[in-house]
């Protein structure tokens, strides 16, 4: 017997067609039956990476969701892509994770491979058999890009690259890596001395490096991955030579954004739902909590932290999919998602007294996963200094506006102009 599904609530029904509906539902019910009942074990072994998550995922074909039709995908788009990751965070943001972080890859194949590295590479992931990651964020240069150390240099046909990268989510999981490497010397803008390769986990030299549990997010896996002299054919160059940041960049904004507000409006849902259920369950003085003005003045200002976050999620990755430009929507998603979420979580620890606190209790895991979507795809003050310069008006280069083929799933005639 399948498990019920919570229908989407009429603010949503604007960004949603009758396909996001069939898979909001898809996505409740495989997250209840398959993903729900593994989350005790995850959180019990944070030094443990979770695969069967991935498999289960794998199977319901979920990285193929923005792989276009041509190359054997669901060609679904970004609102079905935020769908997933969403409904899936509202069981378990870790499983989200796994989910989310292959499909930024995925975005820079879309955008940057040639058709054949696409036929080469995006069937199989389609397909669930090659799980993807993005390695960017080094030891030293964390997530300063322009700062990347690790090498890649040409020799005759190949390229040999060297260096570490830190935190990149699915390290353990995936079969390739997208790795952003210095092609060029240090004095070269990054703009410029930058390339992206997509490395195979089992070629000479690729080293990965122990799952790094962390505070949250328990099974999801993001570690190290160490390149010593990796030799790769040019063929796996994607894009051209120096042009690396653009890769990284225009995936990050154009999908990992998108990604990391909807793994924190999932958890934001939880909060909210959790919290009101105790404080209604809660009796005081021959009520409830939920009857206490204090009480309900704080759990109105969550309600309206998540509507809030709900509104921003689906409304740029709408614009997304209707091509229209959204970079700064897409960037306010993630900074405002994230920091709404951690809000309401902390909101809801204090709400629940020592109850929140128990182990046994799910809420402390979402305070602690919540925590978690700070740094990814970009840290609040990257989002910040790319809001200031919307406001001044020296918006970079859109990628929204850049790749209209790639992110407009809507037919023109459909589009909302
Ligand atoms: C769950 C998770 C998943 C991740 N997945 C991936 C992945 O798949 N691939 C990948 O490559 N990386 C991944 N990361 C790494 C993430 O992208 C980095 O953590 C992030 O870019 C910040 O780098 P850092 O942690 O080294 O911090 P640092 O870059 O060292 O920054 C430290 C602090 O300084 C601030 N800061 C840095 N530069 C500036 C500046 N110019 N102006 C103002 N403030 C600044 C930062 O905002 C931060 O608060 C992941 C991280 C997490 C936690």
């Amino acid at each position: 017997m399948s498990m019920p599904s919570t229908p989407p609530p009429p603010a949503l029904q604007p960004y949603l067609t009758a396909r996001h509906i069939a898979l909001w539902r898809e996505a409740d019910t495989i997250a209840a039956e398959d993903i729900a009942p593994r989350v005790a074990r995850m959180e019990a072994a944070p030094r443990s990476v979770e695969r069967q998550v991935a498999r289960s995922l794998a199977k319901h074909r979920w990285f193929a969701v923005t792989v276009p039709t041509t190359y054997d995908g669901m060609g679904a788009g970004h609102v079905a892509k935020t769908v997933l990751i969403h409904r899936i965070a509202l069981v378990s943001a870790a499983a989200a994770a796994i989910l989310q972080a292959t499909l930024i890859p995925v975005g820079a194949l879309l955008h940057w491979a040639s058709d054949t590295q696409k036929k080469d590479w995006l069937p199989q992931v389609a397909k669930g058999t090659l799980l993807l990651s993005i390695a960017t964020t080094e030891p030293v240069a964390g997530g300063h890009i322009g700062g990347i150390e690790t090498t890649a240099e040409r020799c005759g046909d190949e390229w040999v690259i060297s260096g570490s990268k830190a935190h990149v989510g699915n390290v353990n999981l995936a079969g390739a890596h997208l790795v952003i490497a210095r092609t060029a010397e240090p004095d070269v803008p990054p703009s410029e001395a930058l390339t992206a390769f997509l490395v195979e986990s089992d070629r000479k030299g690729v080293r990965v490096g122990g799952h790094q549990p962390k505070l949250g997010l328990h099974g999801f896996s993001a570690g190290r991955l160490d390149l010593d002299q990796v030799r790769v054919p040019d063929e796996n160059r994607i894009g051209e030579v120096g042009g690396g940041l653009a890769v990284a960049m225009s995936s990050s904004i154009l999908y990992g954004r998108a990604n990391l507000a909807a793994v924190s409006l999932g958890l934001h849902e939880k909060v909210v739902e959790t919290t009101a259920a105790f404080l209604k369950g809660r009796p005081r003085y021959g009520g409830s909590l939920s009857d206490h003005p204090v009480v309900r003045d704080r759990i109105g200002e969550m309600e309206s932290r998540l509507r809030t976050a709900r509104t921003l999620a689906y409304h740029a990755v709408h614009l997304l999919d209707h091509g229209l430009p959204c970079d700064t929507e897409l960037i306010n998603s993630k900074y405002q998602g994230h920091a709404l979420t951690v809000q309401s979580a902390q909101d809801a620890l204090e709400l629940h007294g020592a109850h929140g606190l128990s182990a046994d209790y799910p809420l402390q895991r979402l305070w602690r996963d919540a925590q978690c979507t700070y740094p990814p795809a970009g840290t609040g003050e990257v989002q910040r200094i790319r809001l200031a310069e919307a406001a001044l008006g020296e918006d970079p280069v859109q990628w929204s506006e850049r790749f209209p083929p790639e992110s407009a799933w809507i037919p023109p005639r459909h589009a909302l102009v």
